[in-house]
């Protein structure tokens, strides 16, 4: 990778970095109903290798950044802004709730 090539992963990493303490503010207001699932063909989830099919000890309802929605049997993530995760979904930025 030359050095142009990295800085400019760099400066796109550190803005979209950026944007998801914003967007976490943004979602974690009380929410009532549930939003779309997300979708995972999206570009985000394909980044995140978000998947329905949660490895054993690794679903969203057992991660420091789920929030259940009271009710549905989905939940919100900050990493997912305007979509809803499944509980027993997981992506690779599974942090696990101490
Ligand atoms: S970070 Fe990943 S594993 Fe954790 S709640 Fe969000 S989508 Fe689920």
């Amino acid at each position: 990778m030359t050095d142009i090539k990295r800085r400019k992963f760099v400066t796109l990493f550190s803005a979209g970095a950026a944007a998801v303490p914003l967007s976490a503010l943004i979602t974690s207001l009380p929410s009532h109903a549930a939003d779309p699932m997300v979708d995972p063909e999206s570009a985000q989830a394909k980044a995140l290798q978000y998947t329905n099919d949660a490895p054993e000890g690794k679903m969203c309802i057992s991660c420091a950044l789920y929030t259940e929605i009271a009710g549905e049997s989905v939940g919100s993530c900050p990493l997912f802004p305007g979509s809803s995760v499944g509980a027993e979904a997981s992506c690779s930025a599974f942090v696990p709730k101490s």
